[in-house]
């Protein structure tokens, strides 16, 4: 699903050139940035859930992992709760795009609960991944950060076959049943580097290790990878608009230090800002994880032009036009709301 890069700015020149004169110093702007299509669909999901069947719409976990995400959601009647238990029988429940295991489906219809599933397709694709080789009795190595939601997902679909592995450094304690037997997967939103560093290790270890069936890490996680690689040799700072809790915004800056940039901040938003940050800084770098708004990136940009940086010039390293259709539950209720309205 990656795109062949091409470092073009969005006015046509190349890389190299040099750009319009700027009083204090240059932005570049990555793109792709921002939302990805996983993302969209669930944030449209709960919008669309709270349209048809009115508010209080329940949100299991975070929707996505942005904090003025799910305050807006929040604003317009989304409840958020840890768990299923929290939400009343029979009412509206979403499950957010990282996934959940099997065991919440089953305790939502325990609870008669009216479940619309906003996985992320990418995230369902590993789940089944996960069920197809632990039918296959396979050992199936799970990189991916413990405690995350995705992870706790995936790795309910087949609890007795997947170890986690957190980090190259835990390879060396894993243990197989029967090393002809093991795969790795991965969450979707690794530091692609960090997880090939993981996988060349598991194999050292296991050589008949198999690889997934296509790439876990998904092609939103790795573009904006990419695109980050693109400014971050050329910036003295790098600003990643993020939550904490986003792992793919969280990587970003991880990225952005591995690949030049002198130094690189997350912030929520313009209000996390610091101007010593810009003390010494001729090129300022600026992204977004995949589950945030254009609106706090641009919020940026004023910032940094108030400051005599910039205008923004995008860099370009691929072209995103991918889109899901939405839950099929809430297809279906918003095709019967309609049907009720004629
Ligand atoms: S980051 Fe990737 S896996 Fe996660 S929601 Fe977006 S497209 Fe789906």
């Amino acid at each position: 699903m990656t795109q062949t890069p091409s470092p073009v700015r969005a006015d046509g020149t190349g890389a190299g050139t040099a750009p319009p004169p700027a009083a204090r110093g240059r932005v570049l702007l990555a793109a792709p940035r921002g939302y990805c299509a996983g993302v969209d669909r669930a944030v449209v999901a709960v919008e669309k859930a709270l349209e048809v069947h009115g508010a209080p719409v329940y949100v299991r976990k975070q929707i996505v992992h942005n904090k003025h995400v799910v305050a807006t959601l929040e604003g317009r009647g989304a409840v958020f709760v840890d768990e299923t238990d929290e939400v009343p029988e029979g009412a509206v429940v979403v499950f957010s795009a990282h996934g959940v295991a099997p065991v919440v489906h089953e305790q939502s219809v325990r609870r008669g609960l009216r479940t619309i599933d906003a996985t992320c397709p990418l995230v369902t694709k590993v789940h089944k991944e996960a069920v197809r080789f632990a039918s296959a009795d396979y050992d199936i190595l799970l990189i991916g950060h413990a405690g995350h939601e995705e992870v706790e997902g995936t790795a309910g679909e087949a609890p007795a076959n997947i170890t986690l592995v957190e980090s190259p450094d835990h390879v060396d304690a894993i243990t197989v049943r029967d090393p002809s037997r093991v795969v790795w997967l991965s969450q979707t939103t690794l530091s692609v580097d960090e997880t090939m560093e993981t996988v060349r290790r598991l194999r050292e270890r296991f050589p008949q290790l198999q690889d997934p069936p296509s790439d876990d890490i998904c092609y939103a996680t790795q573009n904006r990878q990419v695109a980050v690689k693109k400014i971050a040799a050329e910036s003295d700072l790098v600003i990643v608009v993020g939550s904490s809790n986003s792992s793919n915004s969280v990587r970003l800056v991880e990225v952005a230090l591995e690949h030049g940039a002198r130094s690189a901040h997350r912030v929520d938003d313009v209000t996390e800002l610091d101007d010593a940050w810009l003390d010494g800084a001729r090129t300022v770098g600026v992204t977004s994880g995949a589950s945030v708004p254009e609106i706090l990136v641009q919020d940026v940009l004023r910032w940094l032009a108030d400051r005599g940086y910039g205008p923004a010039e995008e860099v370009v390293s691929a072209e995103e036009d991918l889109m899901f259709s939405l839950p099929k539950e809430l297809r279906r209720d918003i095709k019967a709301a309609r049907a009720a309205r004629r």
